[in-house]
């Protein structure tokens, strides 16, 4: 159901939370990590859902095994480059790959700012071996509080031109948007684009929160968008993106079932709805199986599902011209 003569693109993808088993395993052995299993085949379904998970937080929790053997900036390197190789495999034309250092900094007290340096560079050698194009999006978690995230942006900007946007993620319910409005003031200072991860685990008001204090043109999610119509109306007047993930918001019981997804609801009012995997390697998912999703269970037709594949060209953070370049491409092949 994946139109080749279109780009594909995923723009909503943690690299921190698409660490494969394999490669977790693989880094455990090298760095003498414990982890709570004795081979790979106990790992994967802890580091992998297995349908669904309570809520958020439950869901996030499972990230922490890829980010426990994050034992240098060379196993940070290491993943980021397998994230271009998945992007490879995948036949993904472009991919917007987001990550927060200072959670992938935590475990073995790593440098935030040279973690960010080994994850550029990892991408950029990946873009290099791979031929896929990518963009870094760089997450302040806010599930470790205002002060982390200042601490967090500081990583970030210390590699400001490798960065092209600035993501707030984690616990929605409890660290609301106005908390960082500042830290955003300032990425966008940087000349950095917004995208924000809101009315996921958190009600409408928290994209309101998001587009007007934060200054988000893209959100995250959006699933609770569905229960405010002037906000639909302004999400179509200003053209704010939508990153749907339907799998993951069923695991995170964000939606009670992927039919009941509201992702139809938003193409069907001409929103700029785009189609991503969130985090393929805790999902245990990839951007063609949630191209099947949509067709099977949530009913895309083939021609809607090429319009949700342009919706993700034009909503992803690139120029114009390298857009346009894209399209000419996908069409020579
Ligand atoms: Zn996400």
């Amino acid at each position: 159901m994946i139109n080749t003569q279109l780009p594909l693109v995923d723009l909503h993808r943690h690299l921190d939370g698409n660490i494969k088993p394999a490669l977790i395993w693989e880094l455990a052995q090298k760095y003498d990590i414990q982890l709570s299993a004795s081979s790979l085949e106990e790992l994967i379904p802890l580091a992998q859902i297995q349908d669904k998970t309570s809520d958020l937080l439950a869901f996030l929790k499972r990230l922490d095994y890829g980010i426990s053997v994050l034992a240098d900036v060379d196993a940070c390197r290491q993943v980021a480059y397998a994230n271009m190789q998945d992007a490879f495999n995948e036949n993904l034309d472009y991919v917007e790959l987001r990550f927060s250092p200072y959670y992938m900094a935590q475990p073995h007290n790593l440098n935030v700012a040279e973690v960010v340096a080994a994850v550029v560079d990892g991408v950029r050698q990946g873009e290099t071996d791979f031929g896929v194009k990518a963009n870094l999006i760089g997450i302040l978690s806010r599930t470790f509080g205002v002060q982390a995230c200042q601490q967090e942006l500081e990583g970030l900007l210390a590699h400001k031109t490798d960065i092209t946007a600035l993501d707030l993620a984690g616990d929605e319910i409890n660290y609301p948007a106005e908390l960082f409005k500042g830290l955003f003031d300032k990425g966008r200072d940087a000349g950095w684009q917004v995208t924000v991860h809101a009315g996921e685990a958190a009600g409408p008001e928290s994209i309101w929160n998001a587009i007007k204090l934060l200054g988000a043109t893209r959100i995250g999610h959006c699933v609770a968008a569905i229960q405010d119509p002037t906000l639909m109306d302004y999400l179509a007047d200003n053209n704010i993106g939508i990153e749907s993930c339907p799998t993951s918001n069923y695991q995170t019981a964000t939606v009670q079932d992927i039919p009941s997804h509201p992702m139809r609801q938003f193409f069907e009012r001409g929103l700029p709805v785009t189609l991503n995997t969130d985090d393929p390697g805790v999902s245990a998912i990839d951007i063609q199986y949630e191209y099947d999703v949509a067709h099977r269970v949530i009913g895309f037709n083939e021609q809607q599902l090429a319009q949700i594949q342009r919706n993700g060209v034009e909503q992803a953070f690139l120029s114009d011209t390298e857009k346009k370049a894209m399209f000419e491409r996908a069409l020579t092949r």
